[in-house]
């Protein structure tokens, strides 16, 4: 007897019928943000009790007309993502240049903790920590249509996000 299930593969809505000759896959194609409410139709429903990511603290220093950041790696290490990235997102936040010596990141301005720390939340909370379940195990993505994607490894949720650099 025929007995059905809709799941999704490769970009496909499918229908899974199971006859007595085999299974038989139905498929129909979905555009993006069909796509998109199907993925989040199937995410696992998470409780709040895992959420125990900090975002951390950046240890800065104002040192003459430079703000010194001194635990560039140890953030990088827990957004799982570059060093350069996390430069990029303040160059265009903070409109001063930024390098990069080693362990220590130099901004071109005085920025005072709360300001930088304020940025850094922000950047942890739009690009690094997911939004569904507050996890900080993302990645960036790219979707075969060219828009940029949060994907959590945790949880399977995809979001867009905007003006990624
Ligand atoms: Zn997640």
């Amino acid at each position: 007897m025929p007995e059905s299930l809709r799941f999704l593969t490769r970009g496909r809505l499918c229908k899974r019928i199971y006859t007595k000759h085999g299974i038989l896959y139905l498929g129909v194609y979905l555009g993006y943000d069909e796509l998109l409410d199907r993925a989040f139709e199937m995410l696992p429903k998470l409780s709040a009790e895992n959420v125990d990511f900090k975002i951390p603290v950046a240890d800065s220093l104002i040192q003459g007309n430079k703000t010194l950041v001194k635990n560039i790696s140890q953030m990088a290490d827990t957004a799982r993502r570059s060093k350069e990235e996390i430069a990029r997102y303040l160059t265009k936040e903070i409109a001063a240049p930024i390098s990069i010596d080693g362990q220590t990141l130099s901004i071109g301005a005085k920025i005072q903790p709360g300001e930088l720390n304020e940025k850094i939340k922000r950047y942890f909370e739009t690009y690094i920590v997911c939004k569904e379940c507050h996890k900080p195990d993302t990645k960036v993505a790219e979707t075969q249509r060219g828009y940029v994607v949060i994907v959590c490894e945790a949880c399977g949720a995809i979001y867009t996000v905007k003006n990624y650099q």
